[in-house]
């Protein structure tokens, strides 16, 4: 039996597992590992993406490290202002925004900035909201159509890929609704790096069902071929994660009275492992 890979698009037999990786598929075209879920959307943000994703799983304390997440992306947005895809009349859909905080990033740069974001949470959404952004959920019935009308320029998805549980299908239908989009950016993990072929299974970025696509370098190099689009950058990507998060990771005995230094959860250490990956693609010139 065939299917289509989430992370390149190509078909690839479902035979073909990752060893010691139950219910993992590899795609031979890409190396790329895909894992599935039963969940739906709704079961996924009420069972995954509620609050206490943002409060105690994936994340500490999300919002007491506010200033950190910032950092990450106010360096995304000196990073993409090279390729000018900022302009006066530009038009920027987020897949994943979560609490808005590129938004309000993007807002703060140029307040002439239209944006528009995607999220499946419900408690983040609202946060986002109260900004005054204007976020729409992956559940939504008019979803497309308000993509559509909004016709963005470019679209971003911030650690999103490997949440998805179609990342193709997904991403595919918001190109297709997005006939001006020029230019899409995204980090994501990239399992062609050193650490998940020694870690396997204990790979830090491997814990599905909230991680459920593994794309490699190689997987975006053929999905954006497919849609015209060229990659014009690739390199692994660091970040900046709060201090309590390496303590509470180094002592987790320590981590309800360590919560208490709120202090710590607003210095920030970077640390690049070499596993995430940061793509740009530009669609290709008509005349080229
Ligand atoms: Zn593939």
């Amino acid at each position: 039996m065939k299917k289509v890979c989430q992370n390149c698009g190509s078909k690839i037999e479902t035979s073909l597992k990752v060893p010691g990786l139950e219910g993992v598929f590899v795609c031979l075209e890409c190396e790329g590992w895909m894992a599935s879920s039963s969940l739906s959307l709704a079961e996924l943000s009420n069972q995954v993406y509620d609050e206490t994703y943002f409060n105690g799983k994936e994340y500490i304390n999300y919002q007491a490290s506010d200033a950190v997440q910032r950092l990450n992306f106010r360096r995304k947005i000196s990073l993409l202002d090279q390729y000018n895809f900022f302009s006066k009349d530009a038009r920027i859909l987020e897949i994943g925004s979560a609490t808005g905080l590129f938004l309000d990033e993007l807002k703060k740069k140029d307040k002439s900035i239209q944006t528009m974001g995607i999220e499946i949470s419900q408690y983040a959404r609202q946060i986002a909201e109260k900004k005054g952004h204007r976020v729409l959920t992956p559940e939504s019935s008019e979803l497309f159509e308000e993509i559509r009308k909004f016709n963005p320029t470019f679209i971003c998805a911030w650690d999103v890929w490997e949440h998805l549980d179609s990342s193709v299908d997904t991403v595919t239908q918001y190109l297709n609704s997005s006939p001006e989009c020029q230019a899409v950016a995204l980090t994501t993990v990239d399992v062609s790096a050193v650490i998940p072929k020694r870690k396997k299974k204990k790979w830090r970025q491997f814990h599905p069902p909230s991680h459920l696509n593994y794309p490699s370098r190689r997987s975006f190099v053929l999905f954006f071929k497919k849609y015209d689009y060229e990659v014009i950058f690739q390199k692994a990507y660091g970040m900046y994660r709060p201090l309590s998060e390496y303590l509470f990771a180094l002592c987790p005995i320590l981590r309800s009275w360590l919560c208490r230094f709120k202090i710590l959860y607003k210095i920030p250490i970077y640390m690049n492992l070499y596993d995430i990956q940061m793509v740009i693609a530009e669609k290709k010139n008509d005349h080229q």
